[in-house]
């Protein structure tokens, strides 16, 4: 373990007067398991850093989350703030050993606010659950991200914050009215939108770097009178991107709008049991109060007819929106799914899918693209690819590829949707210099000792105190697996 002078029964014996000797894993199968995220790391690239976790710690409450947090950063031990690691860019993998915050136990609703709707949840909970105990009480939450069967509301906000009813309802991080954050010196704070040093915006999309995020009060609204999906296919993806765009800008604006190209919907079909026309594919779901919907869907109507596309059958309609908590089904073709994401500007999404099958050609392997729009003006883009995480040249290459797909929609104009550890040499042109430059100055100040999260985010820092140097990093992980082959 980095930075600490302190042997493992030590450590065992304070964690245990914290939480208790059962919430405190030192088990190696589980230390395992929480070294990564859904994307398994090229094993070359895991050997330049740290991380097998010391333990794995499970605080029951706020107090505990902020003892264990307060006692790592006097003992200057890594901590590693994790939901549940459903995120595919590293955030929540030690990279320099020390504690997994394993936030699983942070689960309950605290309070449900009826007058103008809201909720206030502690961070380890998982959206699906949140959304079923909304449902008994006739709410529900405005906006979601696919992952929701498993991922936690604290990760939400702490990663990119928009998924399904973002277009409709903002990103996630304008509904949200209060936080209480642990600091990564261990003092517990309640934040709203005019608090100041720290503010509450800082923690919005920064990943577990500035601290622990422990429970969150947001807005929810009373359930839909009316949900109405429609969908269609056309041959040409601009066909899809231009309806997308006039679509987005209605004066009804969908609740969802979502679309997948031909390669995408070509995979999904092996292992779908609806069947999707082999065609570009963009699906709508309005909801709202039933006249809205209408007007909604007569509109969908009037722009499908005007773009000669060709409507899709309502049991596919049907089909896809309740797929919409499954969009990695395509998994299953295995062994091993890898996506790039990129949030571009609508008007580029044609020209960015474009891109992204010259890749496709480049490299002879299928990319799928699908995504979200998720403002008027702004879409978000995923391509996944299958490969081989057993077949380590080949794998640390293709791993590459979300590279590559990010600097395809930064061509375009657009901005990479996450950081962590594989995107951290982008948080500048996520961020732009001057709130970059913000994050960093707050960084120094609320973890003068580094311990909340490090060695991504800010820079891909290795175990032996050097970062990945961006402008090689193609290059290097080649190398890299090629060393890998040869130790
Ligand atoms: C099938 C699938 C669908 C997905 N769909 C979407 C989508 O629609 N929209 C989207 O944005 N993403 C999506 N994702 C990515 C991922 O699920 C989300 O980012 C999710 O919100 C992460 O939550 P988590 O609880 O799994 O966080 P984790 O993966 O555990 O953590 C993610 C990052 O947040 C930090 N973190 C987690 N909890 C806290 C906390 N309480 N305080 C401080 N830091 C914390 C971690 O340190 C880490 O850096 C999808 C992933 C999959 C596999």
């Amino acid at each position: 373990m980095s930075n600490t002078y302190i042997t493992m029964d030590e450590l065992f014996a304070h964690l245990s007067n914290i939480v208790g000797e059962e919430d405190i894993s030192e088990d190696p199968l589980e230390k395992s398991l929480y070294s990564h995220d859904t994307a398994p790391i090229p094993s070359f690239l895991s050997k330049l850093f740290n991380m097998q976790p010391a333990a794995i710690v499970r605080p029951e409450n706020v107090q505990e989350v902020a003892k264990v947090v307060e006692f790592a950063f006097h003992r200057r031990i890594p901590i590693v703030p994790r939901g549940a690691g459903t995120w595919a860019l590293g955030g929540s993998v030690p990279v320099k050993g020390g504690l997994v915050l394993d936030l699983v136990k942070l689960n309950r609703i605290k309070k449900l606010y009826s007058d103008e709707p809201s909720v206030e949840v502690e961070a380890g909970i998982v959206w699906k659950r949140l959304m079923d105990q909304l449902s008994g009480e006739g709410y529900t939450v405005l906006s979601y991200p696919t992952s929701a069967p498993s991922s936690t509301v604290g990760g939400w906000i702490s990663t990119g914050g928009y998924g399904i009813g973002s277009l409709k309802f903002g990103y996630f991080g304008e509904q949200i009215a209060e936080l209480e954050v642990v600091s990564p010196q261990g003092r517990i704070q309640r934040l709203t939108s005019g608090s100041e040093e720290p503010e509450m915006k800082w923690f919005f999309g920064t990943e577990g770097v500035l601290g622990v995020i422990t429970s969150l009060k947001f807005k929810i609204r009373r359930k839909p009178e009316k949900t109405a999906v429609c969908a269609l296919y056309s041959s040409e993806f601009e066909t899809v991107a231009n309806l997308l765009s006039s679509l987005a800008k209605a004066e009804v604006v969908p609740y969802l709008l979502k679309f997948m190209d031909r390669e995408l919907v070509e995979l999904k079909n092996q292992v779908s049991r609806v069947k999707i026309r082999e065609e570009n594919f963009l699906l709508a779901a309005y909801e709202g109060p039933a006249s809205e919907v209408t007007r909604g869907v007569n509109y969908f109507g009037e722009e499908f007819r005007k773009a000669k596309a060709k409507l899709a059958e309502e049991n596919v309609c049907t089909h896809e929106w309740e797929e919409r908590f499954n969009p990695m089904r395509i998994s299953r073709l295995g062994p091993t799914l890898l996506a790039g994401e990129v949030v571009v500007p609508l008007n580029r999404l044609s020209a960015t899918v474009g891109g992204i099958k010259l890749l496709q050609k480049k490299y002879g392997i299928k990319l799928g693209v699908e995504g979200y729009v998720v403002s008027r003006d702004s879409a978000l883009v995923m391509a996944v690819f299958l490969t081989d995480e057993r077949k380590t040249l080949k794998y640390t290459t293709q791993f590459a590829l979300i590279k590559d797909i990010t600097d395809i929609g930064l061509r375009q104009g657009g901005s990479p949707y996450g950081i962590g550890l594989w995107n951290s040499f982008y948080a500048a042109e996520k961020y732009g210099t001057e709130y970059f430059e913000e994050l960093k100055r707050v960084k120094k100040k609320l973890d003068p000792r580094g311990i909340m999260n490090p060695g991504k985010f800010f820079e891909a820092s290795t175990r032996f105190g050097f970062p990945i140097p961006p402008r090689f990093y193609r290059l290097s992980m080649a190398v890299g697996a090629l060393v890998n082959r040869l130790i």
